[in-house]
C-alpha cells in the first residue's frame, strides 16, 4: 500500500526507532494524526528540547542536562567509590536499587573484538584520568553478565588493580546474557550487596 507522502515520511522515522517494526510504526503515525495539534507539538517538541539540553556528564558520560551531573557534583555521596557501566541506562537502574551511593562511569559500550570494538572505542581512558584527580579506592564493575561485559570487566580489571585500587565485580545472580537494565531493584541490589573482589 502506497501511504501520502508526509505520512509515509513519519511511518519511516518511527521505524527507524529500536522495537519499533513496521505494524508499530504505521499504528503509532495513525495515532499521532488522530492526536490534538497541541499534543503533537508537544511531542515533537519534546525530543527537540531533550536533543537540546541533554549532553554527556564531562566526568561520568552519564546523560546530564547540568555538567558536571549530580551525580558528580553531590556532595553527599562517595567519590572513592565508581561503578562502572556499559550505559547510561544502567545508571538509571542501579539508581533505582538506592544502595549505592558512590559514583559512577559509563563506558559507552563493551569491549568486542567481533564487532571491532576495543579499549579505544570506549571511555576507558576518561576512566584512567578520573583517577589521577581522584582518591578512588574501589571500582565496581556492573558490566553487563554477558561475554563482552565479562570481558570487559577483566580487561579493567588487569588494568585498575596494578594502580593498588580494589576492583569489584557484581556478583552473579543477575540472568545470564541480560541486560543489566531488566533486572529487578532487588536482584540488582543483591548483586551489589554481594560483589566480589576480582
Ligand atoms: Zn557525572
Amino acid at each position: 500500500m502506497q501511504y501520502i507522502a508526509p505520512l509515509a515520511k513519519l511511518v519511516e522515522q518511527l521505524r527507524s526507532l529500536p522495537g519499533i517494526g513496521a505494524k508499530t510504526a504505521t499504528r503509532l503515525a495513525y495515532h499521532v494524526l488522530e492526536m490534538e495539534h497541541d499534543k503533537a507539538k508537544a511531542l515533537a517538541s519534546a525530543i527537540l528540547e531533550a536533543k537540546a539540553k541533554i549532553s554527556y556528564c564531562e566526568v561520568c558520560f552519564n546523560l546530564t542536562d547540568v555538567n558536571p551531573c549530580r551525580i558528580c557534583s553531590s556532595e553527599t555521596r562517595d567519590a572513592s567509590s565508581i561503578c562502572v557501566v556499559e550505559e547510561p541506562r544502567d545508571v538509571a537502574a542501579m539508581e533505582r536499587t538506592r544502595d549505592f551511593k558512590g559514583h559512577y562511569h559509563v563506558l559507552h559500550g563493551s569491549l568486542s573484538p567481533l564487532e571491532g570494538i576495543g579499549p579505544e572505542e570506549i571511555r576507558i581512558k576518561e576512566l584512567l584520568a578520573r583517577l589521577t584527580v581522584t582518591d578512588v579506592k574501589e571500582i565496581i564493575m556492573a558490566t553487563n553478565p554477558d561475554v563482552e561485559g565479562e570481558a570487559t570487566a577483566m580487561y579493567l580489571a588487569k588494568l585498575l588493580k596494578p594502580l593498588g585500587i580494589k576492583v569489584t565485580r557484581i556478583a552473579h545472580g543477575l540472568p545470564i546474557g541480560g541486560d543489566l537494565e531488566y533486572a529487578d531493584e532487588v536482584t540488582l541490589a543483591k548483586a551489589l550487596e554481594n560483589r566480589r573482589e576480582m
